[in-house]
């Protein structure tokens, strides 16, 4: 046993099962305790990420408490800043995961050298992938750029890797006290109280995560190839920012996925979704210019909008068309949105109102309770064409078509923008063609802010200028 304290740094890990670097520290010391580094700065364009995180270290302290593990939330405006300073105490051995973004891999390195400098102790784990970043490239040694032969190549490595030895958290000695100025989970919360829908929705622990993965395979996994498609349907896990606050190991999802006997098209089509998380947080590292910028640089040019009204109309779920509407009030009601209306309110943002795709993803990373880097900017790049393997620009989606096509019934419609739902089937669609006498185009529901037809060309054009 190590005699110092062990000290656990907690960052997107609020899990106990698969939580390398936690156990391990739990293993080696009789005294650990747990650390998160609040930077309020960092979480002023994610309000709605403030809860979730809120929540998930009110669940995470109360179960760390049965293992006689404290957890403390020191607020810091700099991780440098505090590190230099716990440096100069040097009175334990320090633990953390892996975070795969750029910024934090980088800061890992300055940290192993001042550790090292220091002779203090420290151990960086694996993280919430399935395989490491540099684990998978190209036969040349380059990194992939298009999914399919990434994942082809990423999941046999996986399968083929020999698993370590499952290790198990210990409960510690005694409970201490290691930081003076923490604060309580209760003051990461948004100021703002639009967040109390989200409370009858959500989980935020790992308990939650686990249930929610068992039901999905139970119930809906082997449907999944289909029933992703429709938003009116609860055909997906939701498990989203469970994976993003890593309250779920994503080894653990597959694990329990592979489980089932015979795997089903749809288990394969499920882990391939999680294959595009690890190819976007491969995307994010190998080309890290992406997250700021086109990853296409052709794009740079791309005669964008500023259009401050349609912006507006768009992220309050006002443009006139339904299907985009109610996704927009899906986002801003429950924090979360179904991923065929999240490329249906991406495109119609960037082609159809010829806005910059980094406007959406401002607004979709204050919103999105599943807010990732990777995730978000990749899907947005998708959407706009300008991403790795992206979608074609010129393919435009016509959000009436795939409102039709994905809300046959208009039940996704009726529940997110009420003031429809009396409208006839055919019109749920396109309510500018109901000749209702009780409704009324732009007393009840907007007028579309731009025809579908005339965007689209006006779309294509301005392609044609890059
Ligand atoms: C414009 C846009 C922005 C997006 N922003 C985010 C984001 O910030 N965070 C985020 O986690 N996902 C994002 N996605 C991807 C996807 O929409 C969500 O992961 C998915 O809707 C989450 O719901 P679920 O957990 O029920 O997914 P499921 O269908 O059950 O999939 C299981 C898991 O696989 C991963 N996954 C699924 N689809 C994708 C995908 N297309 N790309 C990458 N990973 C995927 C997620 O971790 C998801 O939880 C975005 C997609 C688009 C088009």
């Amino acid at each position: 046993m190590d005699k110092k304290i062990g000290l656990f740094w907690l960052r997107d890990d609020f899990r106990l099962i698969k939580n390398n670097g936690l156990i391990e520290a739990t293993r080696n010391h009789d005294q650990v305790v747990v650390f998160y580094l609040f930077k309020g700065e960092e979480f002023k364009k994610q309000e709605a990420q403030k809860w979730w995180l809120s929540k998930s270290l009110l669940n995470f302290k109360k179960k760390l408490k049965n293992l006689n593990i404290n957890l403390e939330i020191v607020e810091t405006n700099s991780f440098k800043n505090f590190f230099d300073k716990l440096i100069k105490k040097g009175d334990f051995t320090i633990y953390w995961n892996k975070v795969y973004e750029p910024d934090y891999l980088k800061f890992d390195k300055y940290l192993s050298n001042n550790f090292k400098n220091k002779k203090i102790d420290y151990k960086i784990f694996k993280g919430n992938v399935l395989n490491e970043i540099e684990e998978i490239k190209k036969n040349d040694g380059t990194p992939f750029k298009v999914f399919t032969p990434f994942w082809r190549s990423a999941e046999k490595y996986f399968v083929e890797k020999i698993p370590s030895k499952e290790k198990i958290i210990k409960k510690c000695k005694k409970k201490i006290t290691y930081f003076k100025n923490s604060i309580e989970p209760e003051k990461i919360l948004p100021a703002k109280k639009w967040f109390k829908n989200f409370e009858e929705i959500w989980s935020p622990d790992e308990d939650s995560a686990l249930k929610e993965l068992d039901i999905f395979i139970k119930d809906r996994i082997s449907n999944y190839s289909d029933g992703r498609n429709f938003p009116n349907i609860n055909g997906t896990s939701k498990l989203s920012p469970f994976i993003k606050f890593g309250q779920i190991h994503v080894e653990t999802i597959w694990s329990e996925c592979i489980k089932k006997k015979p795997k089903t098209i749809g288990t394969s089509k499920f882990l391939a979704e999680i294959g595009w998380r690890e190819f976007n947080h491969s995307l994010i590292n190998h080309f890290p210019h992406m997250l700021k910028n086109n990853y296409s640089q052709k794009f740079n040019n791309f005669p964008w909008e500023k259009n401050f009204k349609f912006l507006s109309v768009w992220k309050k779920g006002m443009t006139g068309y339904p299907i985009v509407d109610a996704g927009m009030r899906e986002l801003y009601s429950t924090g979360w949105m179904h991923n065929r209306v999240r490329m249906i309110v991406g495109s119609f943002l960037v082609k159809h109102l010829l806005i910059d795709w980094k406007d959406g993803e401002k607004y979709f990373r204050n919103c999105l309770l599943d807010y990732s880097p990777a995730n978000n900017v990749a899907g947005w790049q998708w959407v706009a064409g300008c991403g790795a393997d992206a979608a074609p620009y010129f393919r435009i989606f016509n959000p009436i078509l795939q409102g039709e096509k994905f809300d046959k019934e208009g039940e996704y419609v009726k529940k997110w923008v009420p003031e429809l739902k009396d409208l006839a089937k055919k019109f749920i669609h396109k309510p500018w063609e109901a000749n209702d006498e009780k409704f009324k185009l732009g007393r009840d529901y907007p007028y579309p802010i731009v025809k579908h037809d005339e965007a689209r060309v006006k779309a294509l054009n301005a392609f044609k200028k890059i």
